[in-house]
């Protein structure tokens, strides 16, 4: 098994993860990377401690406490008032609860740091400038054909190219999206822009009826990273590169309390993005022959439970486990599927739900006790590097 061509399309959270799982037990992993060389993308990501679990089992946990913030407060608060109208703790107690710390940290950071890993491992790891289009198999053995003209052969492939997958394409076929209705702007605000007193806690979601605005601090606490998700429909792009104006952003959130359009107004003009969010259905199964899909390629979710990246970091460790634990590619791949398809499904529909609880506007929701979060869901308590596979 060990001696395996296992080939990986996509070098994203997931990919990487996956691709340093197997090198840990042992495997050879080569990834494939459509983008001409990994940069720098994005903004924040949590870590919850379902994922750190993996992490630290990587070879990560140096990275995370270096790069990543460990909230110690959080809460929701009332999107016109500003109340707190629920208080969170993060910070010793998720360690103590779940045996790993809860981070949030710039997913660029979190993915130069995995990158670096791999290659340090096989400095042949990652192939960037290689999108992938199609797969044949042909006596047991895979062919890959990717943008570039150029083929490779493996006996396993994994699927790990995101919410637009080729490779999920490939197998069962184009699916169409469905547009939510819901619009995400993204930006990351020096903190030293902000007047004091603006961003406490450390890390808030403030809800209202059709909108709500996450926002908690990376890179040192030197930047503060928000996510705003509203409602409209006059606009719909899928994309993490589409610029906003802070005017747009401002008009969602009339009439919210100031310190929220205080930091929308100190965002950077060109930092700030906007992408409309779009649905898949849950798929029933992942794989074909020797082809499986892991990340959002296999379970792409609505952002509202803060878990896309943690369920693909989720996957990266399982299916690592699942090829050092089976006899065949059939075994492994059915291991890594029975251990997290239900599990990851299960959490794109609480998303959903998620997302019509906290733009609800009902101030009932959001009373002690009552907010629902991934931590309220019990998904913290899974350790990826130890549950059954
Ligand atoms: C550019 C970018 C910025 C992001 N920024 C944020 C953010 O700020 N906050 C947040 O919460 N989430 C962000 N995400 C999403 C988040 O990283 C994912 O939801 C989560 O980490 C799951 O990761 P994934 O590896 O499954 O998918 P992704 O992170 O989307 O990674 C997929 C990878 O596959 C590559 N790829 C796509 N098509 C092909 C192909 N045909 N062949 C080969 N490679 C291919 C992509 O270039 C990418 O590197 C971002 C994703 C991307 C791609």
């Amino acid at each position: 098994m060990r001696q395996l061509k296992i080939a990986i399309a996509g070098a994203g959270i997931a990919g990487l993860t996956a691709a340093r799982a197997l090198q840990t037990f042992g495997f050879r992993p080569i990834v494939y990377e459509q983008a001409a060389s990994l940069g720098e993308v994005g903004a924040g990501l949590t870590v919850s401690p379902n994922a750190t679990h993996v992490l630290n089992a990587l070879g990560m946990e140096g990275v995370l406490e270096r790069l990543g913030m460990r909230p110690n407060r959080g809460g929701v608060k009332h999107w016109q008032t500003g109340e707190l109208m629920v208080e969170i703790s993060r910070g010793n107690e998720m360690l103590e609860k779940y045996g790993a710390a809860y981070y949030q940290i710039h997913r660029a950071d979190l993915h130069r740091e995995l990158a670096d890993l791999v290659v340090t491992t096989d400095p042949d790891a990652i192939r960037p400038g290689h999108a992938f289009r199609s797969v044949e198999e042909h006596n047991g053995a895979l062919t890959i054909h990717f943008e570039n003209g150029t083929t490779a052969s493996a006996d396993v492939l994994i699927g790990a190219d995101g919410v637009r997958s080729r490779v999920r394409a490939a197998l069962f076929g184009e699916q169409t999206p469905r547009f939510t209705g819901y619009v995400a702007y993204r930006g990351l605000v020096p903190m030293a822009n902000l007047p004091d007193g603006v961003v406490d806690p450390t890390s808030c979601l403030s809800t209202g009826p059709g909108r709500s605005f996450t926002r908690y601090l990376v890179r040192g606490g030197t930047l503060v990273n928000f996510v705003g998700l509203t409602e409209r429909d006059d606009w719909r792009e899928e994309g993490w590169s589409i610029r906003a104006t802070v005017e747009e952003m401002l008009r969602e959130y009339e009439g919210w309390y100031e310190d929220v359009r205080t930091i929308i107004r100190s965002a950077p003009p060109e930092g700030l993005f906007k992408w409309a969010l779009f649905d898949r259905e849950p798929l029933p199964n992942w794989t074909r022959g020797a082809v499986t899909l892991i990340g959002d390629a296999a379970h792409p979710m609505l952002p509202f439970l803060g878990q896309g990246a943690a369920m693909g970091i989720e996957d990266g460790m399982v299916i690592g486990r699942a090829f050092s634990a089976a006899d065949s590619i059939g075994e492994a791949l059915r291991r890594y599927q029975e251990a997290r398809l239900p599990r990851a499904n299960w959490v794109m529909l609480e998303s959903r739900k998620t997302a019509l609880n906290y733009h609800s506007g009902r101030e009932e929701n959001f009373r002690p006790g009552k907010h629902v979060s991934a931590e309220s869901l019990g998904l913290m308590s899974y350790n990826p590097a130890a549950v059954p596979v």
